[in-house]
């Protein structure tokens, strides 16, 4: 007997979306005639069924630690922001605060410049917010002054940013609390699969929990050991720069020591892990850090990615060979006209950033995943989508397949990211409109996710009169 067909479906597989029938049995989907009872059958009524996504960049603790810690992602604008902030340090009289999410640009007219100190200064205790990109935050004269840091604007960036560890850094439990909001949060998505970027704590912390989601985990360079690399663990993450929005990615024209290696420097980095038999992933945004990237990893003995792949130098992609192009779709919400993009790198950048088309004509390997800026997958999908910019717009199907089996080779997982015999069970099922209502797909949220043949989540009344 075969534990659960779903029957009816507009299934996404090889590329397409088909009407059939899905059989799933001991956790993987299987061929079946229909002359073979199953214990449980969903009528799916032509509801749309694609692979779980795999979301290939992740940080699932600060995704955690924003949902129980001050979220200020969704703050519209600046005013809305500050009464956030003095809401929160009302409520919570007795902690450092520390929040994350926020993000200038996204606010009014007239308030694209950063938070600074002097308006955090009504808090008399720590008060620490970092902004969306993570590659800086905003202190306030309490929190600068507890970890010996003079800042006129109370702006800290990139490395510096590790002498705040004293006021954020979770507890233990608390760590294992964020993951797991962060995991339940990324099924209601529609994930299935996540690489996340882990320190050792948090490597600890997973060891000690059971998350319904697939975990691959890739550790900080500094932080690598000897036998880490076993079951999903899987290389190392370092850094060749910093951001757009906080102005450190490595481009032309900006700060020379935006970038963190040079290409002799990250060579030899490179070499040293490659020769233990560990890949790198390796975040790169301007188009030094690119280049740099690009031109190290030519002769890799080992498949590595380049994280972001944001800003493209001429002439590059020829090089790229199996390296994997891992972009974030959801980055393209600041690279239209009169956007970030626009405003810090000048108009001739913005057909020549996050260029999937560019990538998938050449034949490159591209894996979708969201930094967590924000976590959602139909979030990326609808901007790689509706992009205006010829060099950055693929179809719906493509941008299916690069969040899905795209990053199956990063995860280290080849029996994930397809609707195909012998694949687990990974699903997520959305309503009759989901490809062709482009109004709603930014936001859309799956009926039910699957994993593993097992339903991990479904919407209030997904299936209510189904069985
Ligand atoms: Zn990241």
């Amino acid at each position: 007997m075969i534990d659960l067909i779903l029957r009816n479906g507009f299934v996404f597989s090889d590329g397409i979306f088909e009407d059939h029938d899905i059989a799933i049995d001991k956790g993987k989907i299987v061929t079946f005639n229909d002359r073979e009872p199953a214990k449980k059958e969903i009528d799916l009524e032509g509801k749309y069924v694609v692979p779980g996504f795999i979301d290939s960049h992740t940080h699932m603790l600060n995704l955690g630690l924003q949902i129980i810690r001050l979220d200020l992602a969704t703050c519209i604008t600046r005013q809305d922001a500050l009464a956030k902030i003095k809401d929160y340090a009302q409520k919570n009289k007795n902690k450092v605060i520390v929040g994350y999410g926020w993000d200038e640009s996204n606010w009014k007219k007239g308030e694209h410049y950063y938070l600074n100190k002097d308006e955090l200064d009504f808090c008399k205790k720590p008060v620490v917010l970092y902004r969306r990109d993570g590659h800086m935050a905003v202190l306030n004269s309490a929190a600068l002054k507890k970890v010996n840091l003079e800042k006129k604007d109370g702006v800290v960036k990139e490395e510096e940013l590790n002498l705040l560890a004293p006021l954020v850094t979770p507890s233990a439990e608390e760590i294992k609390v964020a993951l797991t909001k962060a995991a339940s949060f990324a099924i209601s998505e529609g994930a299935t699969a996540v690489r996340d970027f882990v320190d050792l704590k948090t490597l600890k912390a997973y060891s000690e929990v059971s998350l319904p989601i697939k975990v691959a985990k890739s550790i900080y360079a500094n932080e690598y050991f000897d036998g880490f690399q076993t079951g999903t663990n899987w290389g190392v993450k370092t850094f060749l720069d910093g951001s757009i929005g906080s102005m450190t990615a490595a481009h032309a024209g900006w700060k020379k020591d935006n970038l963190k290696m040079s290409l002799k420097e990250f060579a030899s980095f490179a070499q040293e892990f490659w020769r233990k038999g560990v890949s790198i992933a390796v975040h790169a945004i301007g188009e030094i850090a690119v280049e740099t990237a690009v031109e190290a990893f030519y002769n890799s003995p080992i498949t590595n990615s380049i994280e972001h792949f944001e800003l493209m130098p001429d002439g590059i992609l020829e090089k790229v060979g199996h390296t994997v192009i891992s972009s974030q779709p959801n980055f393209l919400q600041w690279a239209l006209p009169g956007g970030l993009y626009d405003n810090r790198l000048g108009r001739t950048w913005l057909t020549k950033n996050n260029s999937f088309r560019e990538f998938l004509d050449e034949g490159l390997s591209l894996a979708f995943g969201s930094d967590c800026m924000p976590f959602g997958p139909n979030y990326g999908i609808y901007y790689a989508t509706s992009t205006p910019f010829e060099n950055q717009k693929i179809s719906f199907e493509e941008a299916l397949i690069a969040y899905t089996e795209g990053g199956a080779r990063l995860l280290r997982n080849p029996l994930i990211g397809r609707i195909s015999p012998g694949f687990y069970a990974d699903l997520a099922i959305f309503d009759n409109k989901y490809a062709t209502d482009t109004n709603t797909l930014k936001n859309k949220k799956p009926l039910m996710t699957v994993i593993n043949g097992k339903i991990v989540y479904e919407s209030a009344r997904a299936f209510a009169d189904a069985e």
